[in-house]
């Protein structure tokens, strides 16, 4: 028989991007040893602000054309405060990417993870597992490269709200919600999809509500609600518990998933998804961290976790389960080194940086194995 290869796109970009990715690499080929399944054949590509700042391109085409042909990719992260568009803005290819291959869906699982300080001073907070999904492909960031300016004096951009693209993320985020229901039964919790927005302000916002309510109506077996976007920030904070699913449109997804990220400890714990119907992405929620890239300092395990995410995804989309124990491997290893006592990232005032957490996190592996039988 012959195993399997699953390329891997890798697009490590800018600051701790590349020191994060390579220890996930690492990371990854320990697992694939342990439990088997396809090869991961991995394809570093250049893409990012400073490589657009030595070579004028921010993602070449052979770069696009390398994830196109990938089963996944993987992102470190991209951007560099200093390296900007003639408009003022900065170079970012990861929204080009999402646009490029319809990577509608950010998934961003806020979950608490055993050995994190906690930052509510509420027991509860425990518990805290829920799921933001950012519509990826309009919503405000349509605007990006379109703002317009009337003189000197006056700047607009637009949001652009489409029924197809807001059915798409709802349907999305129902499945979602009916494939976590078991696991939430199990713990005495209810299913539910929250539909994040502004609807008693913006037009395109009650669509949004509207669409949502369609999509909804489809699916009576999960309850939904809805919830406006600055309620949704206080609720965050009061009884995040609560929370299952919820949707919402880019600007508002950009922002409350650092708010959930801060929710769980910081960045350093938060993995994503960027998720088509053909093609994922997967990158840790923080960027390039200028204040600390080069120092050793990242904590990797939002990194490990996005490439958990990748093996789950994977093993869904080609009926492989040694991917999925990968995936459950990663977060059973994270969880260990983080609740051993010996290894406190600097993210949390520790004296661990990178390569401290890695090597704790491999050296858990052995024993995530027999954990998970
Ligand atoms: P950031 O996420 O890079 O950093 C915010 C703060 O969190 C910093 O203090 C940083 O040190 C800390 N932090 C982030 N990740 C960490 C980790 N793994 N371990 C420990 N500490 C961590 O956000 P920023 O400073 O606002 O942006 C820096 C650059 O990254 C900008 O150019 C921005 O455009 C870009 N950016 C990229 C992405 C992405 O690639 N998806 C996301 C956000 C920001």
């Amino acid at each position: 028989m012959t195993t399997q290869t699953m390329k891997i796109a890798v697009l490590p970009g800018d600051g701790i991007g590349p020191e994060v990715m390579a220890a996930a690499l690492e990371l990854l080929h320990v697992v694939r040893a342990a439990c088997g399944g396809p090869v991961l054949q991995f394809d570093t590509r250049d893409a990012g602000a400073q490589f657009y700042a030595r070579s004028g391109v921010a993602l070449p085409e052979a770069t696009v054309e390398a994830c196109r042909q990938a089963d996944a990719m993987l992102f470190g992260a991209m951007g560099w405060p200093d390296i900007r568009n003639a408009d003022g803005t900065e170079i970012m290819p990861q929204l080009e990417l999402r646009m490029e291959f319809s990577l509608y869906a950010g998934v961003r699982p806020i979950r608490w993870f055993p050995g994190v300080p906690m930052v509510l001073a509420d027991e509860r907070a425990r518990a805290i597992d829920f799921v933001l999904i950012r519509e990826q492909t309009e919503g405000l960031f349509y605007s990006r490269g379109r703002g317009r300016m009337v003189g000197d004096s006056e700047a607009y951009d637009t949001m652009q709200i489409t029924r197809a693209g807001t059915a798409r993320v709802s349907e999305f985020a129902f499945r979602l919600a009916e494939r976590r229901r078991a696991r939430r039964a199990a713990a005495g919790l209810h299913s539910l999809v929250t539909c994040v927005d502004k609807a008693n302000v913006f037009l395109s916002m009650a669509f949004f509500r509207r669409v949502f309510d369609e999509v909804a109506a489809r699916h009576p077996e999960i309850a939904a609600d809805h919830f406006l976007v600055d309620a949704m920030a206080m609720t965050m904070l009061k009884r995040p518990w609560d929370l299952d699913v919820m949707v919402m449109e880019n600007m508002y997804g950009d922002i409350l998933s650092d708010m959930g990220a801060g929710l769980i400890g910081g960045l350093g714990m938060a993995p994503s998804g960027d998720i088509g119907d053909d093609h994922g992405l997967f990158q840790p929620v923080h960027g390039s961290a200028p204040d600390i890239a080069g120092q050793g300092r990242a904590n990797p395990c939002a990194m490990f976790l996005s490439a958990a995410m990748m093996l789950d995804w994977l093993a869904d989309r080609h009926g492989e389960p040694r991917l999925e124990v990968g995936a459950r491997v990663i977060e059973s290893a994270v969880e260990m080194a983080l609740t051993s006592g010996s290894v406190v990232p600097m993210e949390y005032g520790g004296d661990a940086g990178t390569r401290a957490v890695t090597e704790a996190v491999i050296g858990a592996v052995p024993g995530a194995l027999r954990r998970l039988g």
